[in-house]
């Protein structure tokens, strides 16, 4: 099997990893992406903390980012894929 993703691939293998919902082999080709490409691994890391701050954003949905933070983070994944 190959073992290197694109970039689009990894990405959704990311939003997929959130939901519990890859396998092993699959985690083991992230891992092995984000050696070689830092924008995907900075991917990961924001995607994770954002997938921890959902419940928290459910009840204070004005207060946690700034209008300028959240258009970075939507910027980001648009460049990412
Ligand atoms: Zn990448």
């Amino acid at each position: 099997m190959k073992v290197s993703l694109t970039c689009k691939k990894a990405v959704d293998l990311i939003s997929k990893k959130e939901e519990g919902k890859i396998t092993l082999w699959q985690r083991f080709q992230l891992w092995n992406h984000f050696v070689e490409c830092s924008l995907c691994k900075l991917f990961n890391l924001q995607n994770k903390s954002i997938v921890d701050s959902l419940p928290r954003l459910k009840n204070e949905p004005e207060e946690l980012l700034s209008a300028n933070e959240k258009k970075e983070i939507v910027d980001f994944s648009i460049q990412a894929k």
